[in-house]
């Protein structure tokens, strides 16, 4: 509840501040000399950051992106690089689904056949999986807990693949059936062994209500079923027990949780316990909220998502940033996990649905500023063009990306947000525009007599904010700054 009167109170601020704070000009004359008009100095010098770092705050690294390569060797590839993440400030890594599945060698584990095969039995024609051996994942999970990073397991449970045929009384006429998991049928490791019972539809009911998976519709798992339940989180040696307690992983990412009840969920993390996010492939925020509330949660921000590809992309209009609430982040802050990109938005297939590269950094530095948990994705930090930026981001996050969210402004052009800060902390405030010449904004921020700088290095200028607290602040065209105070 606190969350949502915070929210209201930031959305009425932010009504305010729009109405009565705001203004603007556009800047047409050249700054890049050093002085800003106002008569500031731009020498000015950052505060060490560092300062005001906070356990347990950090952002997630999706630590894969579609058909990663090497095959067989990823896991070492991202053993790799846990060292340079975790000096960033990652402080969670989501790997992919760690099961065998049907593909073999190419699966990406979203058609899981043996969940307690990890990379160690002989099935589906390799040992390893497409990331690589149960030891080198072993051996990543612990590299990462030497660096302080919790790991985060993708867990596929809407439906299977890869079992042998077998007659289905419940399908009759249909020869095409392949529900049968044992030993002998994609299920080397004996556990969890399953036939057509278990999935839709059986002895206890059709179906469960949910979407399921157009892909797997004969093999879309029944979580109804107590025996399906029993293996998948409620036995002492179920795939959850063994990926919290032999494996090591630390909480879970939950693939197309569209597909059953988030009571099951829910159940899951009552029994193991850890860090959960759900993929709820759904741009309404009411939608998100509801899954939230019945699976007690987080979820993946796809509403905010969607918000940042339409205002950036789509309508280059930042207006709806403002006064549009279809966002989870505005609704439950600390349950909404953002993003800008994953590996379903940014396979080359799809060319619609994803923030456009020069606008990555600009939303990349919104849900960095933000409240919600942040998500990098691999192959945007991994770029040599992106990763000082976002290493710099994330430090904004880390520390001075904190407090209540103020919207000062949000117009076609340019969206103004404030971070209140917290104590000493001086918080921030973040200035986007999207228009082809330099903005400069007068706002009132909470530094009276102090000089800013802008952290992102965007703009030169050093501007002192007065007794009442105004300062003129500047964004590049078709840019952001971040400002907050300077070093005495
Ligand atoms: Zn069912
Ligand atoms: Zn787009």
């Amino acid at each position: 509840m606190k969350n949502t009167v915070k929210s209201i109170t930031s959305i009425i601020f932010g009504i305010l501040s729009i109405a009565f704070l705001g203004c603007s000009s556009d800047d047409s004359t050249d700054n890049s000399s050093g002085d800003n008009g106002d008569g500031n100095s731009v020498d000015a010098t950052k505060l060490d950051l560092n300062q005001f770092k906070q356990e347990g705050v950090g952002v997630m690294m999706q630590a894969f992106y579609w058909n990663v390569e090497p095959i067989g060797g990823w896991y070492d590839e991202v053993n790799s690089k846990i060292a340079d993440w975790s000096a960033t400030g990652v402080n969670k890594i989501w790997l992919p689904a760690p099961g065998k599945g049907q593909s073999g060698k190419e699966s990406m584990g979203y058609d899981p056949s043996d969940y307690f095969d990890v990379g160690e039995l002989d099935q589906h024609e390799t040992i390893e999986t497409r990331f690589g051996s149960r030891v080198e994942l072993e051996s990543l999970i612990q590299k990462a807990h030497d660096n302080k990073i919790e790991v985060i397991a993708d867990i596929v449970i809407s439906h299977n693949s890869g079992g042998g045929k077998e007659a289905n009384p419940l399908r009759p006429g249909d020869t095409e059936v392949y529900t049968l998991f044992n030993e002998q049928n994609g299920n080397a490791s004996g556990k969890f062994n399953r036939d057509y019972n278990h999935y839709h539809p059986n002895d206890f009911h059709n179906n469960d209500g949910f979407e399921e998976n157009p892909f797997f519709a004969k093999t879309d798992l029944c979580h109804d079923q107590t025996y399906v339940q029993d293996w998948l989180w409620g036995r002492d040696d179920s795939v959850a027990e063994f990926y919290k307690n032999t494996l090591k992983f630390d909480g879970w990412r939950f693939d197309y949780v569209k597909s059953f009840d988030p009571k099951w969920v829910k159940a899951w993390n009552d029994k193991v316990g850890g860090f959960s996010v759900g993929e709820n492939f759904d741009g309404n925020a009411q939608n998100l909220k509801k899954w939230v509330d019945a699976s007690g949660s987080p979820a993946f921000d796809f509403a905010c998502f969607y918000k940042l590809d339409e205002t950036l992309d789509r309508n280059k209009d930042l207006t709806a940033l403002g006064v549009d609430n279809n966002m989870l982040r505005k609704i439950y802050p600390d349950k909404a996990v953002t993003f800008t990109a994953n590996h379903d938005t940014e396979k080359d297939t799809n060319t619609d649905n994803n923030i456009s590269f020069g606008n990555k950094m600009i939303a990349y530095a919104y849900i960095l500023t933000h409240d919600g948990y942040p998500t990098l994705f691999y192959n945007d930090y991994e770029n040599d063009q992106f990763k000082d930026k976002l290493k710099n981001l994330v430090l904004i996050h880390n520390t001075i990306a904190i407090g209540d969210v103020q919207i000062i402004k949000a117009t076609k052009n340019e969206y103004i947000m404030k971070r209140n800060g917290q104590g000493n902390n001086p918080g921030l405030i973040f200035y986007i525009n999207i228009s082809n010449q330099a903005k400069q904004s007068t706002v009132t921020s909470n530094w009276a007599g102090k000089k800013l700088i802008d952290y992102a290095d965007n703009s030169k200028k050093a501007p002192i904010a007065e007794a009442n607290g105004q300062v003129s602040i500047e964004a590049p065209a078709k840019g952001f700054s971040i400002w907050s105070i300077a070093k005495e």
